[in-house]
């Protein structure tokens, strides 16, 4: 063991004898309480969808730091340079290519939404015809519309059609424009996982009201925005989040622009 790990093991007897004197001052440690003390259970969100509707997509966040926010979710890059997949911990960038790859942890990004995933219930859907079926199945099953859910839901799919936006120059023109420029994937009966969030009605502007999913396959050859799919059945599993952390840009560009038509 060298010196950088006895001093990690150190920190870890420390850590259990504070963790101890804790338990023993009367503090719970019921497994929830211990995690949720560490991990949230709630949704940290960059910036807000309004925001990049608008067209603000300079890259302010570094991905090594949403990181620190949670290990599962869905964004996108500086220039709006393709789409985000967070799963199990690993950050991935899907470009105009379909691919997805692991990009430097300085890589910014202007919009994300991150939590530390855990499944609070799950439940078979079955007979999805597109996308808007799949949100109507969730819809059926899902305790309260009120809440943001982060939505996991591996598979073998009959059809899935994906979308990455290619990096765009200053000055940057309107979400609504940028995806004129889309590149679209279709893939059929391949493995993987759809991962995003359902956001409440009340939401709307601070992120996209209702559903939004990306995908990336098993072997994590291909991936990017969920446009479309279709499949007999698959285990739909959510985890309700009690919470919202919101971090702003502090860039000109989001100071100046018009996000609420004051
Ligand atoms: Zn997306």
């Amino acid at each position: 063991m060298n010196n950088q790990g006895l001093r990690t093991k150190n920190l870890l007897i420390l850590l259990a004898f504070i963790l101890t004197f804790l338990c023993l001052a009367g503090t719970s440690c019921g497994g929830a309480t211990e995690e949720s003390a560490e991990k949230p259970d709630s949704v940290f969100q960059f910036s807000t969808y309004g925001a990049v509707e608008a067209g603000l997509y300079e890259g302010v966040m570094a991905v090594a730091d949403l990181g620190g926010h949670g290990d599962f979710g869905i964004g996108t890059f500086d220039n709006l340079d393709g789409e985000m997949v967070a799963l199990d911990g690993t950050i991935y960038q899907v470009k105009t290519d379909g691919v997805p790859r692991v990009p430097d942890g300085d890589t910014t990004s202007p919009f994300a939404e991150v939590t530390f995933y855990e499944t609070d219930k799950s439940f078979p859907v079955s007979k999805i015809e597109n996308a808007e079926s799949l949100g109507n199945a969730i819809d059926k099953n899902i305790p309260t519309k009120n809440l943001i859910v982060a939505i996991r839901i591996p598979g073998q799919f009959e059809y899935i059609k994906t979308r990455s936006i290619p990096a765009q120059n200053k000055p940057y023109p309107p979400l609504a424009e940028a995806v004129k420029s889309q590149a679209t994937f279709e893939y059929t009966d391949i493995k993987g996982t759809i991962i995003g969030f359902r956001y409440p009605a009340y939401m709307a502007g601070i992120n996209l009201a209702g559903y939004h999913f990306h995908f990336i396959s098993e072997d994590s050859s291909c991936g990017g925005h969920l446009l479309d799919c279709r499949f007999k059945s698959a285990k739909v599993n959510i985890d309700e989040c009690m919470g919202l952390e919101l971090e702003l840009p502090d860039t000109k560009g989001f100071f100046n622009a018009d996000l609420g038509g004051e």
